[in-house]
This record gives C-alpha cells, sequence and structure tokens, in this order.
C-alpha cells in the first residue's frame, strides 16, 4: 500500500477498507506516513467525510493504537464527561469536582485548546506546579482515593488520536464529523468508563454551526459507543455565545473557583449542575431531577465540591492555595476596556471571534510548538440579550501586550447591537438520552 494512493482516493470520495485504515493510522504513529501526508488525507476526509463504516474503523485504530485502561478495579461508578469544544468552556473543572462530591468517580482524560478552543489541561496547567502528566498507576490510585482525576492522554493511550489531534489543530482540519467523532470516542472509549456524558457544542464558535450537524455528530458518537457496550448522554448545547463570562487559562479556573463557591454566573452554574443531574438520573444515583439539584446544591454549599478540586490539585502536585488566592495564577499586565460605541442590547456576541481574539492575545495556540501565555484572556460583561448604553464596558482585554489594538477591534466587532429588545440564549438546546 502507499499512502499517496489513499489520499487520492480519499480526494476522489471513495471509501477507505479497514486495512487501509489500519495502514494509515499504523503508518502515522510509527512515523512511516509524514505529516505532510497526513495534512493532505485529513484535508481530504474534511471535504468529503467519513461513512459509518470509516468512524468505527477510525475509532477502533485509534483505541488500539495504545493501552486501553480497564476500571473494574475501581468500586463505585466511574463516568466520563467530554465537551466537543467550544469557548470559555470550563464546564469540567465544575461538573468533575461535583460527581465525586456526588459519589461519582470521575477518571478522565482531556485534551489541549483545539483550533479557536480551549483546552482543559491547558487551563489545569495555569494553576502552578500542576501535573498532567500521571502514569497509569497514579491515575488509578488517584480516582480511588479522592474520586476524580483529569490528565492528559498517557503517551499509551490512544497515541494515534494524540498525534492527529495536534496536526488537525494547526492545519485546519478539526471540524469534520468523522474526524471529531472517532477523536472523541477512541479517547471515552480507551479511559473505560461506561457512562459517558458528552457535551455537543453547537454554534458560531463550536465546530458544528447547526442543530442539524451536531445531531449528526450526536449520533454518529452514540453509534460507536453503544457498539462498545457503552450507556450515553447527550446534551447539545448553546455556543452562540462563549460560555459563561472568562474566556482564557487562569481567568477560566478563577470563574471555575468561584461557580465551586457558588459564586459562578447563572447560566453557566445552572449549565453545570443540569449536567451533573443528567449524570446522577442516567447512573441511578438519584431517582429524579429534583433530588439531584438538591444533591448538588447541598455539595456547593457544604463547599464539598470545593475540596475535591482542592484535594485532586494538590494530588497533581499543584499549588492548593490557588483556591483563596488568586494572585498566584499567572497574571496579565494590562486590563483594557473595550466601550461601546452604541446605545442598544446584545443580538449576537460571536464567539468564533472571541475564540480567535483570545488567541492572538497569546491564550491558545497558532502553531504546534506554540507557548500559551496562561495569564491573558477575555472577560464578557455584556452577553446576548442584556442592555448596553454608549459609553458601557462590553468586555476587558486581560494582556500583555500582544496583538492589542487588533484584538480591541476584533471584540468590539463580536458584538451585534440592535435597538430592539433581545433575549437570552437557552443554553441546553435538548438532552439525548
Ligand atoms: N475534541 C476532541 O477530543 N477531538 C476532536 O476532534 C474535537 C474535539
Amino acid at each position: 500500500m502507499r499512502i499517496v494512493d489513499l489520499i487520492i482516493k480519499k480526494k476522489n470520495n471513495i471509501s477507505l477498507t479497514n486495512e487501509e485504515i489500519h495502514y494509515i493510522i499504523d503508518g502515522y504513529v510509527n512515523g512511516e506516513i509524514e505529516d505532510y501526508q497526513m495534512s493532505s488525507l485529513l484535508m481530504a476526509i474534511c471535504f468529503n467525510g467519513l461513512d459509518e463504516n470509516e468512524q468505527v474503523a477510525f475509532t477502533k485504530e485509534m483505541l488500539e493504537s495504545g493501552e486501553q485502561i480497564d476500571l473494574s478495579s475501581i468500586d463505585g461508578i466511574c463516568v466520563d464527561k467530554h465537551s466537543t469544544g467550544g469557548v470559555g468552556d470550563k464546564t469540567t473543572l465544575v461538573v468533575g469536582p461535583l460527581f465525586a462530591a456526588c459519589g461519582l468517580k470521575l477518571a478522565k482524560m482531556s485534551g489541549r485548546g483545539l483550533g479557536h478552543t480551549g483546552g482543559t489541561l491547558d487551563k489545569l496547567e495555569s494553576i502552578p506546579g500542576m501535573s498532567i502528566n500521571i502514569d497509569s498507576n497514579d491515575f488509578f490510585k488517584q480516582v480511588k482515593e479522592i474520586s476524580l482525576a483529569v490528565i492528559s492522554q498517557t503517551a499509551n493511550i490512544t497515541p494515534a488520536d494524540k498525534k492527529l489531534y495536534a496536526l488537525r489543530d494547526v492545519t485546519g482540519t478539526v471540524d469534520s464529523i468523522g474526524l471529531i467523532a472517532s477523536s472523541i470516542m477512541s479517547k471515552k472509549l480507551a479511559s473505560g468508563a461506561h457512562s459517558i456524558v458528552l457535551d455537543v457544542k453547537v454554534g458560531d464558535g463550536a465546530f458544528m454551526k447547526n442543530i442539524e450537524e451536531a445531531k449528526e455528530l450526536a449520533n454518529a458518537m452514540v453509534k460507536i459507543g453503544n457498539s462498545y457496550g457503552r450507556k450515553m448522554i447527550i446534551v447539545l448545547s448553546d455556543m452562540d455565545q462563549p460560555l459563561g463570562n472568562m474566556v482564557g487559562n487562569s481567568l477560566e479556573v478563577i470563574e471555575a473557583i468561584e461557580t465551586l463557591k457558588g459564586n459562578g454566573p447563572k447560566e453557566f452554574s445552572d449549565f453545570c449542575f443540569e449536567l451533573v443531574a443528567e449524570m446522577l438520573l442516567s447512573t441511578g444515583v438519584c431517582k429524579n431531577k429534583e433530588d439531584a439539584l438538591k444533591l448538588i446544591t447541598e455539595k456547593i454549599e457544604n463547599k464539598e465540591a470545593l475540596e475535591k478540586l482542592k484535594q485532586m490539585i494538590i494530588y497533581q502536585h499543584g499549588n492548593p492555595n490557588v483556591i483563596n488566592d488568586y494572585s498566584l495564577f499567572p497574571q496579565a499586565k494590562n486590563k483594557i476596556a473595550v466601550i461601546s460605541e452604541v446605545d442598544g442590547f446584545v443580538n449576537k456576541l460571536k464567539a468564533l471571534q472571541i475564540g480567535e481574539s483570545a488567541i492572538l492575545l497569546g491564550a491558545g495556540r497558532e502553531s504546534k510548538d506554540d507557548i500559551i501565555d496562561l495569564g491573558v484572556g477575555i472577560e464578557i460583561v455584556k452577553k446576548v440579550g442584556d442592555k448596553v448604553n454608549k459609553g458601557d464596558v462590553l468586555a476587558y482585554l486581560f494582556s500583555n501586550g500582544k496583538n492589542e489594538q487588533i484584538v480591541y477591534n476584533k471584540v468590539l466587532n463580536s458584538y451585534d447591537i440592535v435597538s430592539y429588545k433581545t433575549k437570552k440564549n437557552n443554553i441546553i438546546k435538548e438532552v439525548i438520552k
């Protein structure tokens, strides 16, 4: 087999066989297939898609490219959660500790930022000392002892996805339903949990721009998950504006901590609580939604969920004092207000532009080896549905001087302000069980 023939085959929109997909993934992991060849194939896949059989084969090959975790030695219910990627999405940092405080166990492997979206691992690394590279033995020990671990895919878990993910990030080849479904599901299957909640983002700042595409992705993942006997809950959620108010690594961790303290933005807190409630219902921990929400409120009020985050930070060698002293996080030098030039109501707040703005400030990578500036980002002050007067602050930029003027204009232009009253966005669009 020759990779160039397979690239041409996919370019001509002919399905690849299982053997060919095995050859591609194996060859790429072994270094026999070069990045430039893989990029070309990925681009052909973005244009022509992967059919159901190809998606299952991609998932299988990536899953089998490394170690698979067997969580059966851990007592209790091991769950997992994954988002398809959004702007300001710090949900894992809130729902993980809540799962643990409510009696579930979260054994999670997270990813880095991808395209204009942020990644939980980058966010966690803004906690001084925090390690996300934990070997399987310590991962098990941590989940057994404190019910919560969020780590990087270890080198031997889905190494194929790890390598492909980094390449897709910088070659404009993220937004393919088949690639996203197989990337996510290979990791979820390899990490061993039996109940999985998948947060499929929909809208301007998501890889899926409309509800039809999001449902297609959701169905693709449910099919793959069910074929491996996994219980799946899919939540389709809004990404037409950033989630919560903070975008950027340290800023988002601080917002997550505030949420665990009970002071988070209401819609973001409610969204996290809904995800946890769905999982508590699905795993039988709670009998109805009301009981689930009551349990969650209790775990926020008695600070048990916050304590779980603190324990995770300690186990992963981070400085737990960040919980009460935000000055320990990497800081940006400048705080710049973005000012409204008009009166009206926020009709749209383009999440994609906000995500791109954060990257321009240095909060994400433009090429594979870029170093992230963990202190920079954007605070959204006015969101969709809010009233705005000329001269009001729409957002703040937290900057260390990179691209400041460009970002100022880009953030200002992300706002569509109209003269009539507008409605707030509902975050949860649909739950598929
Ligand atoms: N998240 C993943 O893990 N993989 C993708 O391809 C996109 C989002």
